[in-house]
């Protein structure tokens, strides 16, 4: 094994958790160097959906810099001695802006710190990811990219829905109704008529305010105002609930009964199979089903 692939764990840091990682690492635990950032998701819900690798800079990272969709289980794990600061929305408070948390990372990998930049799901799924490795890029900040299980596949798995079902579906589009920042119509700017005409089943992140409005141009663009619509949230956690419904009636469903956040929608025949593939979640996290 290449050397700059061992992790070593510092003297004083041999608790039996870091050591099993670097041991289910088979000892090429990568190393987060000084100045470095990781920029890695820690999946969507609970910590058993973190991978290995989010979990070796877990265990080596000076700061983390995490978002709101991280569970605090995941933080738990990290070094007793790391600086935790979080950058996202809490208590309706406004969010940093994107520009400062970037500037935050490249300040603090410039300072010598090992940095773990740690975003729920995958880093690089609407998670705004893509635009903080970019200013690292522009600011020569050595950066690596830590994949995630993302809430739209991972979830629905989760939940009993398969993402893809030979003979159900040959494609699934993971699309958001949310554009950049300040767009007057910011539904407007993706062609739903053209989602609706592929007939394959649409996961939508960050919809749910905007879902009424979404449904109308899916039916305007000719899917089916029956077909299964569901909204899951608080998908790969103990709280995770479903609310199942059809395309024209989710909206209303919602209205009468909103579910906790963060929550996806998706919509496609792959919902009904919950039914026989539900599995042990089925029973356990049915909230309504008036499909
Ligand atoms: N990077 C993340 C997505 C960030 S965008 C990922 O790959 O999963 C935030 C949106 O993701 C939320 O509005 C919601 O639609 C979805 N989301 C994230 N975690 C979720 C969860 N545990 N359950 C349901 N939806 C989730």
């Amino acid at each position: 094994m290449p050397p700059e692939h061992t992790y070593v764990a510092e003297p004083g840091f041999h608790s039996r958790s870091q050591e099993a990682v670097a041991h289910l690492l088979g000892g090429a635990c990568p190393v987060l160097e000084p100045g470095h950032v990781w920029l890695a998701g820690a999946g969507p819900g609970e910590r058993g959906h973190l991978t290995l690798h989010a979990l070796c800079g877990l265990i080596q990272a000076d700061v983390i810099v995490y978002d709101a969709l991280v569970d605090p289980g995941v933080l738990a794990l990290a070094r007793p001695e790391a600086e935790q600061e979080f950058a996202g929305k809490r208590g309706g408070r406004p969010s940093p802006h994107q520009r400062d948390i970037s500037a935050r990372l490249v300040a603090l990998a410039r300072s010598g710190r090992r940095v773990l930049r740690l975003k729920g799901g995958d880093p690089y799924v609407f998670g705004r990811g893509a635009e903080e490795a970019l200013i690292l890029a522009e600011n020569n900040v050595p950066f690596r990219v830590i994949p995630g299980l993302t809430a739209g596949l991972a979830g629905l798995a989760s939940i009993g829905i398969p993402a893809t079902m030979r003979g159900v579906n040959q494609a699934i589009v993971l699309a958001t109704g949310h554009a950049a920042e300040g767009e007057a119509d910011p539904v407007a700017s993706l062609d739903w008529g053209a989602l609706a005409r592929l007939g394959q089943p649409i996961v939508l992140y960050m919809s749910v305010r905007i879902l009424d409005d979404v449904a109308r141009r899916l039916i305007a663009g000719g899917m089916r105002p029956d077909m299964p619509a569901a909204a899951i949230s608080r998908a790969s956690s103990p709280e995770q609930s479903i609310l199942v419904a059809t395309l024209d009636t989710l909206g209303a469903r919602l209205a009468e009964t909103p579910l906790p956040t963060p929550a996806l929608i998706v919509i496609g025949e792959i919902v009904r199979l919950r039914d026989t593939l539900g599995g042990l979640a089925r029973d356990a996290t049915l909230l309504l089903s008036t499909s």
